[in-house]
C-alpha cells in the first residue's frame, strides 16, 4: 500500500556498520568482514529495472515478486538502473516512481541477511528527464553556452531534488567529454569543446547534484562520464575505436574529468570505446594508472551498458565471459552495468576468484568503495523516500530557473541592421519551420524515451514551444503560423518579418550520428525563398550541434537556442522581443562545411599546413552578440607568477551601449615557443559581467599556471606532464600581456 511504501522502515541496528555515528571507513570495514563472497559480488553488479518486471522489454509494467526474489534475494544485486526510457510505471509520475523505488528497496532490505540498501540509478541529463511531468532544462550543450557555472550548480541542485524525491540517488551525469566532432550523436550531451569550460561547468553541475539541503532523503551521487577519450570517434560514429596519442588524451580529454574529481564526484562511468587498440573497460592504464594513481579518483567505477560483455561480443579481446569479467575487474571496474543478467556475472566472478584470476583483495577493494559510497550518501539511514511528497516536489518545479537557463543559453550569431530585437508592437509576424511547434525537437534525446519523444502530438513533459512563446509575447492575432514553404512565402509578403524555426529530429547515441550535420536542403530552401520576399528573415535554431548553415547563413538574424527544454519558447521569445538581452556565447566552433570536422579552436599549429592553425570557422568559439556593446581594456598582468603558482589578470569591461547586458570575457594564454605543439590559444579562465548602460567594472581573474602543463617527451609521449618555463602571453580580445614562468 501507499502508506507502507512511503514510510521509513526500521533500519536494522546493533552492529558497528549500522551505527550512523561511526566513521565511514570503520563502518565499511565492519560490514565487509561480515560478508560472504556471494554477497560481495552481488554488490558489484547493477541490473536494469526491466529484469524486476520479468519482461525486460521497453514497456512499463508492475514489479514482479518472483523477479525481485531472483535479482535481489538470490543474486543479492546491489544496484538497479533505469536506462533511457526504462520507466517502470505506466503513468510515469514522480509518486509512482517513488513507490516503485521504495518497493525495490523494501524487498532488498527485507530479504537480505545484512540489510544493505540498493542504490538506484538513472540518467538525469537535463532535469529528471525520465518523467513525463518534470520540468526539463536545456541539454548540456546549451548550459555550456551560458558560461555560467553558478547556473549549472542551480540546475544540478534542482535535478538532484527531483531525482531524490523519486528515490533515484545515482545520476549518470554529467557528461565530461569534450565536443570534437559534430557528426557524433552525443555532441549535444557535452558542455564544450574546450577542456577548461567543459570541466568548470561539469564540476559546477556536480556540486549542485551532490547538494542536499533539506536532508529529507539520502544524498545523490553524480557520475563523471565517459572516462575517457569517448568523444573523438574516428569517423564521427558513436563507439568507434579511437586513436588518441597519450599526449592528446592527457592534455585535452582528461582535464575536464580532473575538475570533477576535485569537486568530489562520487562515481565514474568508463568509456564504452577502445583507445589505441584497447577497450577502456579492459585498460588498467586508463582505469587505474591514469584515473586513480595520476588523477587521484577514489570513488566507484561503473561500467557502461553491457560493456563487460562487449569485451567478448564486440571487441573480441576475451574468449568468454568469465575472462572478460576478470579483465574488467582487474583493470579497475568496480561495478558492472549488466542490464539483463546477474547470476551469470556473479557466478563467473566467483569462479574467477576460485581460479585465482581475480584476487580476493581486488574484490574487497571494489566492494569497500561501493559500501563507502552507500554509507556516505546516508542510504543506510534513509533507504526510503516519502512517495506522497514526490509529485509536490517535482511537478511544475523550477519553471523560472528553466526559463533563465534557456534564455542565458541562447546565442545571437548574427544580427544585420539590428533586425533584432523585434518590436513587441509588430504588426504581423509569420512563423514557420519544422521546430516552431515541436516539443520533440525542442527537447532532443533522453526525454522520457532514450531517443526522445516519439511524436509531437502525444504526451510530453511541460513545454512552451516557440510558436506558443511568440504568440504569448505579441498576441496570437499578430502571428501567422505557416506549415509549408508556399504558404509561408505568401504570408510573408504581407507581413513585417518571418521567423523560421529550424531543428533536427531528436535522437541519442549512435542512432543520432549524422553523416551530414548540416541544415537540410529543404530547410535552406525555405530560408532562401523567404529572403526573396525582401522582408526580414530571422532564423531560430533548435539544434544539438552547430549545423552547417549553407543558404540559411544569409538570414538577417540567426539565433541558436540549442535544445532549450520546457521553457524554450518563453526564453526565445524573451530574446527575440528584447525582454532579455542575449548573453550566450558559443562553447564550440561553428564549422563552415561538414568537411571541417573535427574542428576546435585549439587545433594545433600547422593544421592544414601553413604557419598557423588555420582556424577558419563560420563562427568562432566564444562568439555571441548582444543588444548592447562592450569594450574590454587590455589585460594587466604582473610579470611574475605569484608564490602560489597563480597569475591574476585584471581587465575593465564597459557597457558602451544603451541597454543593460552581460558580457562574457574569456582569458586565453598564448605560448610563443613550446617544446611540443600546443594550441595557439588556451582558455585559462572567464568571467560573466553584468553591466548597466554606461557602467564599467574591473574584474580580477586568477588562474593557476599548472593549467598550462603539457605532456612532454618525443612522439612516445613518455615525458611528464609539466609546465614549461619561459615566456607566455595573456590574451584578452586582441590585446596581449606577457608574463614569465621561472
Ligand atoms: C550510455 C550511458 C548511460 C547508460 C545508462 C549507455 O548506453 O552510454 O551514457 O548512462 O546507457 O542509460
Amino acid at each position: 500500500t501507499l502508506a507502507q511504501s512511503s514510510g521509513q522502515a526500521e533500519p536494522a541496528t546493533g552492529q558497528l556498520y549500522q551505527d550512523a555515528a561511526a566513521p565511514v571507513d570503520r563502518r565499511a570495514d565492519d560490514l565487509l568482514h561480515r560478508m560472504t563472497l556471494e554477497e560481495k559480488v552481488g554488490q558489484m553488479v547493477q541490473i536494469r529495472v526491466g529484469k524486476l518486471r520479468g519482461d525486460c522489454q521497453w514497456t512499463a509494467g508492475p514489479l514482479r515478486e518472483d523477479c525481485m526474489k531472483t535479482v535481489l534475494a538470490d543474486d543479492k544485486v546491489g544496484s538497479i538502473l533505469s536506462g533511457g526510457g526504462d520507466f517502470p510505471v505506466p503513468d510515469n509520475t514522480p509518486q509512482a516512481w517513488a513507490e516503485m523505488t521504495n518497493a525495490v528497496q523494501r524487498y532488498a532490505l527485507e530479504h537480505s541477511r545484512l540489510k544493505i540498501p540498493v542504490l538506484y540509478g538513472a540518467d538525469g541529463v537535463h532535469g529528471h528527464n525520465n518523467l513525463i511531468t518534470a520540468t526539463l532544462f536545456p541539454q548540456q550543450i546549451g548550459v555550456g553556452a551560458t558560461w555560467d557555472p553558478a547556473l549549472a550548480t542551480q540546475l544540478g541542485e534542482s535535478t538532484s531534488k527531483a531525482m531524490r524525491a523519486t528515490g533515484v540517488l545515482w545520476d549518470f551525469a554529467p557528461v565530461s567529454d569534450v565536443a570534437r566532432d559534430t557528426r557524433w550523436g552525443r555532441y549535444y550531451e557535452t558542455f564544450s569543446e574546450d577542456p577548461l569550460l567543459a570541466g568548470t561547468m561539469a564540476a559546477a553541475d556536480v556540486r549542485g547534484l551532490q547538494t542536499n539541503r533539506d536532508k529529507k532523503t539520502a544524498d545523490l551521487t553524480a557520475t563523471a562520464k565517459h572516462f575517457a577519450g569517448y568523444s573523438q570517434p574516428a569517423n564521427g560514429h558513436d563507439r568507434v575505436p579511437a586513436q588518441l596519442p597519450v599526449r592528446y588524451l592527457q592534455d585535452q580529454f582528461l582535464p575536464s574529468f580532473q575538475a570533477q574529481f576535485d569537486a568530489g564526484v562520487g562515481t565514474v562511468m568508463a568509456d564504452s570505446g577502445a583507445v589505441n587498440g584497447v577497450p577502456v573497460h579492459a585498460s588498467k592504464f586508463m582505469l587505474t594508472t591514469e584515473l586513480r594513481q595520476r588523477m587521484g579518483f577514489t570513488g566507484v567505477v561503473v561500467s557502461d551498458w553491457q560493456d563487460v560483455r562487449a569485451l567478448v561480443d564486440s571487441y573480441h579481446v576475451a574468449a568468454d565471459y568469465p575472462t572478460a569479467i576478470a579483465m574488467a575487474v582487474n583493470a579497475g571496474v568496480d561495478m558492472a552495468m549488466e542490464p539483463s543478467e546477474a547470476s551469470e556475472f556473479t557466478q563467473d566472478l566467483i569462479q574467477d576468484v576460485h581460479k585465482g584470476l581475480v584476487s580476493q583483495q581486488r574484490i574487497d577493494e571494489a566492494v569497500r568503495r561501493i559500501l563507502t559510497l552507500k554509507f556516505r550518501l546516508g542510504l543506510f539511514e534513509k533507504p526510503y523516500v516519502d512517495a506522497s511528497a514526490a509529485n509536490g516536489i517535482v511537478n511544475g518545479a523550477d519553471r523560472d530557473l528553466a526559463r533563465r537557463a534557456a534564455t542565458e543559453s541562447a546565442v545571437l550569431l548574427k544580427n544585420d541592421h539590428n533586425v533584432l530585437p523585434l518590436a513587441k508592437s509588430v504588426g504581423r509576424l509569420v512563423i514557420t519551420g519544422d521546430a516552431a511547434d515541436s516539443p520533440s525537437e525542442q527537447f532532443g534525446g533522453w526525454t522520457v524515451n532514450w531517443q526522445g519523444l516519439t511524436s509531437d502530438s502525444g504526451p510530453t513533459p511541460p513545454v512552451v514551444t516557440v510558436l506558443q512563446g511568440v504568440r504569448e509575447a505579441v498576441g496570437a492575432d499578430h502571428v501567422v503560423a505557416a506549415s509549408d514553404q508556399a504558404s509561408a512565402v505568401a504570408a510573408t509578403k504581407s507581413a513585417d518579418a518571418a521567423l523560421v524555426v529550424l531543428g533536427e529530429k531528436p535522437g541519442a547515441e549512435g542512432l543520432n550520428d549524422s553523416e551530414s550535420p548540416a541544415l537540410t536542403a529543404d530547410q535552406q530552401a525555405l530560408v532562401s525563398a523567404l529572403k526573396a520576399t525582401g522582408k526580414p528573415v530571422i532564423v531560430v535554431l533548435e539544434t544539438g550541434r552547430p549545423l552547417v548553415l549553407g543558404a540559411a547563413a544569409n538570414a538577417d538574424a540567426l539565433l541558436e537556442g540549442w535544445l532549450p527544454g520546457s521553457e524554450g519558447g518563453h526564453a526565445i521569445a524573451d530574446v527575440l522581443f528584447g525582454a532579455a538581452n542575449p548573453s550566450g556565447r558559443l562553447p564550440v566552433s561553428w564549422p563552415k562545411t561538414v568537411g571541417d570536422e573535427p574542428m576546435s579552436y585549439d587545433q594545433l599549429p600547422g593544421t592544414n599546413g601553413g604557419t598557423s592553425s588555420n582556424y577558419d570557422p563560420q563562427f568562432p568559439f566564444g562568439h555571441g552578440l548582444s543588444y548592447t556593446s562592450f569594450t574590454t581594456s587590455a589585460p594587466s598582468v604582473p610579470s611574475q607568477v605569484d608564490a602560489g603558482g597563480r597569475v591574476t589578470v585584471r581587465v575593465t569591461v564597459r557597457n558602451t551601449g544603451s541597454v543593460a547586458g552581460t558580457d562574457v570575457v574569456p582569458v586565453y594564454v598564448h605560448q610563443p615557443v613550446s617544446p611540443v605543439l600546443v594550441p595557439e590559444r588556451r582558455l585559462v579562465g572567464f568571467a560573466r559581467v553584468d553591466l548597466a548602460p554606461g557602467e564599467q567594472r574591473t574584474v580580477d581573474l586568477t588562474f593557476a599556471v599548472s593549467q598550462l602543463a603539457v605532456t612532454t617527451g618525443d612522439v612516445d609521449a613518455s615525458g611528464r606532464r609539466e609546465v614549461e618555463r619561459g615566456g607566455y602571453e595573456v590574451v584578452v580580445g586582441d590585446a596581449r600581456a606577457p608574463f614569465t614562468v621561472r
